[in-house]
């Protein structure tokens, strides 16, 4: 196998913050491994569109406490063809790039699992996502940034909750997953908890406003963007039905949650997912995520990522049950 020599980095689909210690961390890592490393422009567009920039040392300097990707983010329906994989390979091998890091999600992993395989090229995967939905880590970066965002909003609502009696449903982002809801719900001391990976919890929540009667009448109600048994108003407007002597507000907390400084968790995850992806490059590795797993940092190949589902700590789901 030749000496790899020149690497390449992109950020891809959703952004989150830390991704941009991610990017400080390959780079830096990759100079001081005395490769070249070159950034590509918006994701998988600019792989295709041949937007290569050579990174120094300097030029990821103080962007470690900012959100957002200096190298921008887009979402390349041409990726998804195979042509458009092909061509993009054809752009790593032209500016002579021996192996590529993809920092993203789901989506992202799927495109860089195909152009590994395809082309049999070196690709290394940092789990960058808000919504902590990929199997094989335990963190994603940006989740933690995100859910201390949610739980600085949910406790100023809490503020108004309170003063007026008032139910307030809270939805958070995560289509597929709640890691969000559930575990800033816990973080604020939610009433209740309402995530796609649960039956019945709208039904249950019922029992517990009609429990708790004349005694409260301010509650968060945490829920999921994606929750199965039908979109937040939907089902504020059936507790309000049901209830009507409660004040039920809905607040959609939205783009809020992805923005500002990542927390110093994401930021030391990512830094630690960068240096690992390099040193992965270094060693062979060819199509493979670095996660975190016990806090330590593992290796997991990218078609498994895509393939299977992470499930939702049962820990968590006990606790909702005692102390919600
Ligand atoms: P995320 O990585 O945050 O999950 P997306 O799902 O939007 O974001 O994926 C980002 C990009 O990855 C897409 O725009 C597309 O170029 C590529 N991609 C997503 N899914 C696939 C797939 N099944 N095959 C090939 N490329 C894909």
């Amino acid at each position: 196998m030749e000496k790899m020599k020149k690497i390449a980095v992109l950020t891809s689909g959703g952004d989150a913050p830390g991704m941009n210690a991610a990017i400080r961390a390959v780079v830096r890592a990759g100079i001081a491994n005395k490769l070249d490393v070159y950034g590509v422009l918006r994701g998988y567009k600019g792989l295709i569109s041949n937007e290569f920039i050579k990174l120094k040392s300097t030029d990821v300097s103080k962007i470690i406490q900012t959100g957002g990707t200096i190298l921008g983010t887009a979402r390349s329906p041409e990726f998804r063809e195979k042509e458009g994989r092909t061509k993009a390979f054809e752009n790593l091998k032209a500016n002579k790039i021996d192996g590529l890091v993809v920092i993203g999600g789901d989506g992202s992993f799927a495109g860089a699992s195909l152009i590994s395989r395809e082309h049999n090229f070196p690709v290394i995967g940092i789990p960058g996502t808000i919504d902590n939905d990929l199997y094989g880590t335990d963190y994603t970066i940006g989740y933690d940034t995100a859910l201390n965002n949610v739980v600085d909003a949910v406790d100023k609502i809490r503020d108004t909750a309170s003063s007026h009696d008032r139910v307030f449903f809270v939805e958070v982002m995560g289509r597929e997953a709640g890691f969000i809801a559930l575990r800033s719900g816990i973080a604020c001391g939610a009433e209740a908890i309402l995530i796609p990976e649960l039956d019945g919890q709208v039904d249950k929540l019922m029992t517990f406003l009609a429990d708790q009667g004349k005694k409260k009448k301010s509650s968060i109600i945490m829920v999921a963007e994606g929750k199965k048994e039908g979109n937040t108003l939907e089902i504020a407007r059936l507790v309000e039905s049901k209830f009507p002597e409660l004040d039920v507000r809905v607040s959609i907390l939205g783009h809020i949650q992805r923005g500002g400084s990542p927390t110093a968790y994401d930021r030391v995850t990512a830094s630690r997912m960068g240096v690992a992806a390099v040193d992965a490059l270094l060693n062979d590795q060819r199509s493979i995520m670095v996660g975190i797993a016990d806090n330590d940092i593992t290796h997991v190949p990218l078609n498994k990522t895509v393939k299977l589902h992470k499930t939702v700590n049962p820990d968590l789901l006990d606790i909702i049950d005692l102390l919600i």
